[in-house]
């Protein structure tokens, strides 16, 4: 489902390079759940970009749903994504002029499904949202908004999920819900799961955990860590 062969990422900082991936390789099969873990500045949303072709490494090779990404220019990337890929991120991203409604529809509306709000509504219900449909996100509390995220992420069933800290706004009663959501959905869809997070206990609850330090895959495991 996913592969990364030798994939580094080298930025420019003033005068010198700073290399923030360092020869990434990786296989991740279809319906895996894996938790990349290590702490904060360790590559972790580097990697989870371009594995997600969000982003281009500076060198080596990316594959994602047998696709080979290095062959592909930014709009190839986004069709490819908006066919296979959803996103939680750390932020939420809703859109704010978009009613929580609207903001589900939009990924199924782009690929043309013509069963946008009756999906939408029933992902929105799944998510404990059928009373806000018709809100706006800044009337909605963080966990709120982020419930109208994993809808959104969730409703075009995508082949792959890449969370990206999903709770890291939130506090600790609100998260765990949210995360007791993410993983109930993703059980019931079969999805690939890709979940940046520094929490230990959520990264328990994924199959493997793939740890980075410094931009270097330093661990990938399918024991239960003991920290
Ligand atoms: P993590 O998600 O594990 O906290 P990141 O992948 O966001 O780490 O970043 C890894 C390191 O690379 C950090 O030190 C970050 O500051 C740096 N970094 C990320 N993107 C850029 C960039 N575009 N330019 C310069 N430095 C960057
Ligand atoms: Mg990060």
């Amino acid at each position: 489902m996913i592969r990364a062969e030798n994939v580094s990422k080298r930025v420019q900082v003033a005068d010198s390079e700073l290399s923030i991936l360092k020869e990434a390789n990786l296989t991740i099969e279809s319906g895996e759940s894996v938790a990349i873990i290590g702490p904060s500045g360790s590559g972790k949303s580097t990697l989870l970009g371009l594995l997600a072709g969000l982003d281009e490494p500076s060198s080596g090779d990316i594959w994602l749903g047998g696709e080979h990404l290095n062959g592909l220019n930014e709009d190839g990337r986004a069709a490819l994504r908006a066919r296979l890929v959803g996103f939680v991120f750390q932020s939420f991203q809703l859109l704010p002029g978009l009613t929580a409604l609207e903001n589900v529809m939009m990924p199924l509306e782009l690929r043309g499904d013509r069963k946008a709000a009756q999906v939408s509504r029933e992902y929105l219900e799944k998510v404990g949202l059928s009373h806000r449909l018709d809100h706006y996100p800044r009337q909605l509390s963080g966990g709120e908004q982020q419930r109208v995220a994993l809808a959104r992420a969730f409703a075009p069933q995508p082949g792959i999920l890449f969370a990206d800290e999903p709770t890291g706004n939130l506090d600790a009663a609100t998260g765990a819900s949210v995360n007791d959501l993410l993983f109930s959905l993703n059980k019931e869809s079969t999805t690939t799961l890709v979940l940046v997070t520094h929490e230990p206990i959520l990264a328990q609850r994924c199959e493997r955990r793939i740890t980075l330090e410094a931009g270097a895959i330093v661990a990938d495991s399918l024991e239960p860590s003991i920290a």
